[in-house]
């Protein structure tokens, strides 16, 4: 199931029906949900859903959402991480005040819970090497043999347990595991393992510890621990809940959270597997975990997605149970919907071509009038300054223009926008044939955009004053991958799309361009959305488009209504 296309509502999903329900019942008097990253990676898109969710539950029924990081595993966590998912999850327009928690402030509460299942005789420590615990755990048509060390001493456990903590033992020669049922249809109650030895450190606990709870025996402990009621994840934890549950049920916890499961988002043209972003990063294919052509939070808003389009996004594809790749445009859509009312229009050329009005006084300079925002008023106008010597875009002109190019072309009339009509009288090229500059006439009485004899020119251009133009670094971004399933019958890798970026230089454009701010997402007029890249300094501007102005995503939308 899928809600695409359809403007699925913000309440009235499956997990909201169960929040709501539960409250009403009087199971909660507060919803407390939680949003769990490991910090072993930048946030991407599909995380945006799990936020998006949880924090707005608690938003929207008046209780808290609590961002806990799920550092359990210290060989692949760093700061970095953890650092950038504060700051992409604040960015994305959430907020869990007070409640920022870490899974490894559990860790001695962990211990001594270990230590209590050992002591009901629900644990023990195994001495199998990992390979032979996998090979003993069965298949799902076999079940599982029990470990030789299943049935010792529980008191020889406790002892041995003492003494990987301590340090005593090497990584990889001993592991808690939970004795719960080897012959169980699900292999994650098959003596699931709680505890493993790691010789690392960690970023918040040092050296404190050498022995690392798995997931599984950290994560739903932590719930409990924080009075969450509901814990939301993603269906890949399906399987798992009835482990999640039994731990709940075994042990003394001061609170019993509910697990939840839903779909995980996949994109068309994307791969959201942090893996992947890793390799991604670390083998140079981009510029980094905020390339903007990156699927990550950091990613997006460097490639100038605001936040409320990927708000929008995430709410225009609801929350559902089964598994369903979502069309990119889609995302693309609901940016340009919110870029559409809220980017300044602005003027730039990205492949310049030098025109000169041969009868406009050499010197003279108008101050032409030029719309901020047409979608919206209050955005108000700029001067745009009108000379003798302009740049327009290359490829609006065409010496031997084919049937249906309307644009500029010898003896053509052609409308320069908030200025005046121009006529093309002659093309100058230089020694090579190539075309270096254009020569027109301009009337006088267009002057604004509109002819007194009501002509009307079949095309609108926009320009730039050549001495008022600024240079400017633009790179193009198209989709990382060049098909809509990477990976699917081939290496991952070889489908990346080699034109996912251009880089143009000699761009040129508007003079107020040199003074927008990082973060601010402007419309080039007739080529699309645009925003100042990191990498720009004063006097050598970078911008990044964020999307062309096609929507191709609205035209299926239109065709789907049409049929
Ligand atoms: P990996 O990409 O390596 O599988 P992960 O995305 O599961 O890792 P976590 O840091 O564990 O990484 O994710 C934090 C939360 O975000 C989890 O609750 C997870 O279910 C959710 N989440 C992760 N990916 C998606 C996705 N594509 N769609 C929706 N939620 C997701
Ligand atoms: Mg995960």
């Amino acid at each position: 199931m899928s809600s695409e296309g359809s403007a699925a509502p913000e309440r009235g999903d499956f997990i909201r029906e169960i929040v709501a329900a539960d409250l009403r019942e009087g199971r909660h008097e507060q919803v407390v949900t939680r949003f769990p990253p490991e910090p072993n990676g930048y946030l991407h898109i599909g995380h945006a859903k799990a936020i998006a969710l949880n924090f707005g539950i608690a938003r929207e029924f008046g209780g808290r959402c609590h961002l806990r990081f799920d550092d359990t595993n210290p060989t692949k966590e760093e700061q970095e991480y953890v650092d950038s998912i504060q700051a992409d999850v604040r960015w994305l327009g959430f907020d869990w005040g007070e409640h920022l928690y870490f899974a490894s402030d559990y860790f001695e509460q962990l211990y001594e819970w270990a230590v209590e299942l050992i002591r009901a005789g629900k644990a023990y420590v195994d001495d199998l090497s990992a390979d032979e615990i996998r090979e003993h755990r069965g298949t799902f048509t076999e079940p599982g043999r029990d470990s030789p060390w299943r049935e010792r001493p529980l008191e020889e456990s406790l002892d041995l347990f003492e003494r990987m903590r301590k340090g005593e033992f090497p990584d990889g020669t001993r592991v808690l595991r939970a004795r719960i049922d080897m012959a169980s249809p699900n292999i994650n109650l098959r003596d699931p393992v709680l505890y493993r030895i790691a010789h690392a450190a960690h970023p918040r606990t040092g050296e404190a510890w050498c022995i690392y709870p798995m997931y599984d025996f950290a994560h739903g402990q932590s719930d409990a621990i924080e009075g969450v009621t509901h814990s939301i994840c993603t269906l890949e934890f399906e399987d798992h809940r009835p482990l999640y549950d039994w731990l709940i049920e075994s042990l003394p916890v001061p609170s019993r959270p509910r697990q939840i499961e839903f779909a995980r988002l996949n994109l068309t043209y994307t791969v959201l597997s942090k893996r992947v972003l890793v390799r991604l990063v670390n083998e140079g294919h981009v510029r980094g975990w905020d390339d903007p052509r990156m699927p990550t939070i950091s990613g997006l808003r460097r490639r100038g997605f605001p936040a409320e389009g990927i708000r929008d996004f995430v709410t225009m594809i609801g929350v559902g149970k089964a598994d369903s790749v979502v069309e990119v445009q889609m995302l693309e859509h609901a940016v340009r919907d919110v870029l559409n009312r809220t980017a300044r229009r602005r003027f730039a050329v990205l492949r310049p071509l030098k025109l000169v009005i041969e009868n406009y006084p050499e010197g003279l300079s108008e101050e032409m009038d030029a719309v901020n925002n047409p979608e919206d008023a209050s955005a108000g106008s700029r001067k745009l300054p009108f000379t003798r010597e302009l740049w327009i875009e290359r490829e609006d002109f065409m010496e031997d223009p084919p049937k249906k190019f309307f644009r500029l072309a010898p003896g053509r009339e052609v409308r320069l926008r908030y200025a005046y009509f121009v006529t093309c009288t002659e093309v100058v090229k230089d020694s090579g044939g190539e075309i270096v500059e254009l020569r027109c006439t301009y009337d006088p009485a267009t002057r604004g955009g509109d002819a007194p004899d009501g002509r009307r020119p079949k095309a609108t251009l926009h320009w730039l004053p050549a001495e008022h133009a600024v240079p400017a670094e633009v790179r193009l971004y198209d989709h990382l991958f060049a098909r809509p399933d990477p990976g699917a019958d081939r290496d991952l890798f070889d489908d990346l799309s080699p034109a996912s970026e251009e880089v143009l230089s000699g761009c040129l454009v508007e003079r107020t361009l040199a003074e927008v701010p990082l973060g601010e997402t402007v419309q080039f007029e007739r080529l699309g959305y645009f925003c100042p890249d990191p990498d720009s300094m004063p006097g050598q501007l970078v911008f990044n488009r964020t999307l062309t102005l096609r929507d191709t995503w609205a035209r299926v939308q239109a065709q789907g209504l049409d049929t």
